[in-house]
Parts: C-alpha cells; sequence; structure tokens
C-alpha cells in the first residue's frame, strides 16, 4: 500500500498550474454513491497567499477510491483559488455535477493538518449539522478502530498519537463561519459530509526533500496503515446507511 501510495502522490503536481484548457482536479468515477474529495492535495492560494499542499491526501483518497469503488475528486494541480474556502470555485461546481448525476449520498472530505496540534485525526461535522443522522455511527467506527493501546497513554497528549481523535475542535469544525466543501455538501447540495484531518505522521509516506529540510520526512507506516483502515471502514459503514 505503502508504495501505491507514493506512487499516486508523484502523479500530483503540488506547485504547477494545469496546462491550458484543463482544469486544476482531476475526477474518478466510481460505482458506489459516496465521494471522496481531497481539495488541498496541491498548493493553493487564499486571499493572496500561497498555501502548502495537505501532502498525500491526494494519493490517499485515489487508493480509497481504487480499494473500495467510490468516486474521489481531488486537487492535481495548483489552484489559483481556494477549492475548499472559496464561496463559489470551479472544483465545488465540479462536484456539484457529480453529487447530481451519481446520486451522491455521502461526502468525505479529507485534509491534512500539521502534527504540532498533538492530534492524530480531528473530525469536523459543524457540531453535528453537517451529518445529523451519520454523526454517532461515524464515531463508534473510529472509535473501534482506533482503539488506544493504553488507555493511560491516550490520556497523554504531550506527544502526538496518531490514534488520539478529537471530534469538532475549534479549529476543524468543518466550518461553522465559513465556505468549506463540507458546509457546501450538506447545506446547499442536500448531501450529508464530514471533514476528515489527518496528522501529517498518519499519511504522508515521503515527504519530497526541501531546501530548508534536506532529509525527508517520513510518515509511520502503521499510522498511515490505520488511516486507510479507518477511511475503508467509515466508507463500509456509511453505505451501511445507504
Ligand atoms: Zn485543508
Amino acid at each position: 500500500m505503502l508504495d501505491r501510495l507514493a506512487e499516486l502522490e508523484t502523479a500530483v503536481s503540488y506547485i504547477t498550474l494545469a496546462p491550458d484548457g484543463e482544469p486544476s482536479f482531476t475526477y474518478q468515477p466510481g460505482d458506489l454513491p459516496i465521494l471522496i474529495s481531497a481539495p488541498h492535495a496541491t498548493a493553493h492560494q487564499r486571499r493572496q497567499r500561497l498555501k502548502g499542499e495537505e501532502e498525500f491526501t491526494g494519493a490517499l483518497a485515489q487508493f480509497l477510491a481504487e480499494t473500495t469503488g467510490i468516486h474521489a475528486l481531488f486537487s492535481h494541480y495548483r489552484s489559483l483559488g481556494d477549492p475548499n474556502w472559496d464561496r463559489d470555485s470551479p472544483y465545488k461546481q465540479r462536484l456539484r455535477e457529480i453529487v447530481q448525476d451519481n446520486n451522491i449520498r455521502f461526502v468525505l472530505d479529507l485534509h491534512g493538518m500539521s502534527n504540532k496540534y498533538k492530534i492524530g485525526l480531528a473530525l469536523g461535522t459543524m457540531n453535528g449539522r453537517s451529518c445529523p443522522d451519520h454523526e454517532s455511527l461515524i464515531l463508534q467506527t473510529v472509535e473501534k478502530q482506533l482503539q488506544p493501546t493504553s488507555q493511560t497513554a491516550a490520556k497523554k497528549f504531550s506527544t502526538l498519537r496518531w490514534d488520539h481523535f478529537v471530534l469538532n475542535h475549534s479549529r476543524f469544525t468543518g466550518g461553522l463561519a465559513n465556505y468549506t466543501i463540507t458546509r457546501f455538501a450538506s447545506q446547499q447540495l442536500g448531501v450529508p459530509a464530514v471533514q476528515i484531518e489527518l496528522c501529517s505522521s498518519a499519511r504522508v509516506v515521503e515527504r519530497r526533500p526541501l531546501d530548508k529540510w534536506p532529509v525527508p520526512f517520513r510518515g509511520q507506516p502503521e499510522a498511515i496503515q490505520q488511516t486507510m483502515d479507518l477511511l475503508q471502514a467509515l466508507v463500509n459503514a456509511v453505505l451501511a446507511t445507504t
């Protein structure tokens, strides 16, 4: 799985703009009525400021789609705007078409956050509003998948634990006050949605070396495996309700 993720990620162009006439995102059709979205897989611009790619969210979305048969939409080239933040964006328009054409019943919106928050996984449901009928099912699934190895260790958040998760952390609510994909799907399209934020350790197979950081960063292989198991379990849990 790690090799395949690395291969899929190589095809994502973080900084290059799309060739003329092509969109900055790619849609990979599926057979099942669920969509995984990764709007920040490449660099993007929010209020004139260039924001970095959330590495491996594009690869994880593609891999999840490949292994489960769901639909995937992910940024593929650098975006001139912010597909998640902008009120309207070509990405959101495409998402609307995919949802309508395929009778999509649930949207998983995948993001990456820094390890600095010491949280492995943050789920944003707009305090329950983006998926009222699914929130408890999602929580049960996450709890089952991420059983902490030791209860005492789980309570100590001084170090990053990728099996530690939070729901509606003040930074990652899924969009109470801004125009996120989660909010767009649930409020404008009427499709329940959840925002999933993964720390670097639980998604980055290997970061391309950077000038400021010549030794490549590597996530934890077990954590990445656990991420994939969790995403697949979420797809199965949601499918069972559709
Ligand atoms: Zn993001």
